[in-house]
């Protein structure tokens, strides 16, 4: 099972991610996180990277292809796995399209949460992220049992620099003139369905999973 999870920055990627991840023991494949972990590592690639997310920008198509393409060599990527955050542009859909046929690999469905723009603002600042683990809360829908703690591991919970607002309208920007079309690239292939991404945790989640019953 090969599942691409879409949707404009804030619609619960992240959160919903880790749970299908957990439940249907899918590789998870984020690219925002791979990032930051070279970033970690002080690797060049990860600096080069970060500079550009910091300001809500997209990392060019070719490092991104770059990292992506190294990761699906990797053999927990190879049965299944789960993409979060690529692709970003219809170039990046493209050359994806291409790495999976040389594995004679494919997508097998494409979920796009929908939510409203304005809900979106208010979401992502909310959002919180632990410095130790990366877990994902969310001041209102998600918060964690104790103030600026992680659940998980007890790490100290932060915002991310591009969750605040300016970089936040940016992304949301960039979503609506890059990453919106991919969203008829997988159309007219008929793997993509739509969720309401404006209910609940739970529901969407539920919702999430019945698509992932009709295309799979
Ligand atoms: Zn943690």
């Amino acid at each position: 099972m090969k599942i691409l999870l879409m949707g404009p920055p804030g619609a619960g990627k992240g959160s919903q991610s880790e749970k299908l991840v957990k439940d249907y023991e899918l590789t998870n494949i984020s690219t925002g996180e791979m990032f930051r972990e070279a970033y970690r590592n002080n690797s060049p690639l990860g600096i080069e990277a970060m500079r550009y997310i910091n300001k809500g920008e997209l990392v060019s198509d070719e490092i991104t292809n770059e990292i992506v393409r190294k990761r699906l060599l990797r053999s927990d990527a190879e049965r299944c796995f789960l993409l979060d955050g690529y692709p970003r542009t219809v170039a990046q859909a493209e050359a994806l399209d291409k790495m999976l046929e040389k594995m004679q690999s494919k997508l097998n469905a494409v979920i796009n949460i929908v939510v409203d723009k304005q809900a979106i603002l208010e979401r992502m600042v909310g959002r919180r992220v632990c410095k130790s683990c990366g877990s994902t809360y969310h001041l209102s829908f998600k918060p964690p049992r104790v103030d600026g703690v992680c659940d998980s591991c007890g790490g100290e919970l932060y915002q991310r620099e591009d969750d605040q607002l300016d970089s936040v309208k940016n992304r949301l920007e960039i979503y609506e003139t890059k990453t919106k079309p991919i969203i008829d690239y997988y159309s007219k292939r008929g793997i993509l369905r739509n969720v309401d991404g404006m209910q609940s945790f739970d529901a969407v989640y539920k919702d999430i999973k019945q698509a992932l019953g009709e295309v799979i």
